[in-house]
């Protein structure tokens, strides 16, 4: 069995973003770039899958700028056995990622594809539900626990009132969540045997997909910044305040 594992190359989680001064985005010039965080689960998790003998081979895919590359070979550093990017100058909304994943999964016929639960650039917490729509496969997301046997996936998946346990038939999407997994450390001999793996270049005309933006961001700006906070002598003062001034209890 195939695994697709479709991994974003998003602002390093370290960095603190700041928006461009005519608002119309996140300036990302001079920025260190990394894999998203969620995605690396997904890539380890997929990894482990091959460890334990249940997957064949892992493939990564990225869709974006050339510099994409650096986060397939992260991906295959981690141990998946290939990359494909599908290479795009233009910033790419979750539907046409889902439109260029989706055709993809025709393409490579994967028996399970495990994405991150969300970017953490976009928070859109989107791609995974739209693939499942669009492949019409069934989907489980916010995974904390995998297990795949007699042709079945059995995903425990984090929701607001706790665990929740699904059994899916494959092929599947999964997204990935927090807990499942630590993603092991990159070693350097794994980068070094990262770069000799094979890794495709492909433009969204060759999946036939239009990526056309549908959704216009009219304006980004800073969140408002916090005011400085107050001591208060004791607890009668602040219930008082807490009731009159900030009107919470
Ligand atoms: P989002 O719906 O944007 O929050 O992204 C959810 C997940 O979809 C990510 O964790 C990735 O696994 C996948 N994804 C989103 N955008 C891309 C992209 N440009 N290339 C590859 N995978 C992506």
């Amino acid at each position: 069995m195939k695994v697709l594992v479709p991994v974003k190359r998003v602002v390093d989680y370290n960095v603190k973003v700041r928006v461009k001064s005519d608002g119309t985005g996140v300036d990302i010039a001079n920025v260190k770039m990394s894999m998203n965080p969620f995605d690396e689960i997904a890539v380890e998790e997929a990894v482990r899958l091959k460890e334990k003998g249940v997957v064949t081979e892992v493939i990564a895919v990225s869709c974006g700028v050339t510099q994409c590359q650096e986060t397939l070979r992260t991906a295959m550093a981690i141990g998946a056995d290939r990359g494909i990017l599908v290479e795009c100058a233009d910033e790419l909304q979750p539907l046409a990622v889902a439109k260029l994943l989706k055709a993809l999964v025709d393409k490579e016929q994967p028996g399970l594809i495990i994405l991150g639960k969300q970017a953490i650039d976009d928070d859109c917490n989107q791609t995974g539900q739209m693939l499942a729509a669009l492949a019409g496969l069934p989907q489980a997301t916010f995974a904390s626990k995998v297990e795949v046997a007699d042709g079945k996936l059995t995903c425990t998946r984090e929701i607001d009132g706790g665990l929740e346990t699904l059994s899916l038939s494959l092929p599947a999407v999964i997204t990935t969540d927090l807990r499942l997994n630590e993603p092991r450390y990159v070693t350097l001999p794994n980068i070094m045997k990262a770069k000799k793996k094979t890794l495709d270049v492909v433009k969204p005309a060759d999946l036939g997909v239009d990526v056309t933006p549908r959704i216009k961001t009219l304006n980004v700006s800073e969140p408002p910044k916090r005011g400085a906070g107050i001591k208060v002598p004791d607890v009668a003062t602040l219930v008082a305040k807490l009731k009159n001034e900030a009107k919470v209890i």
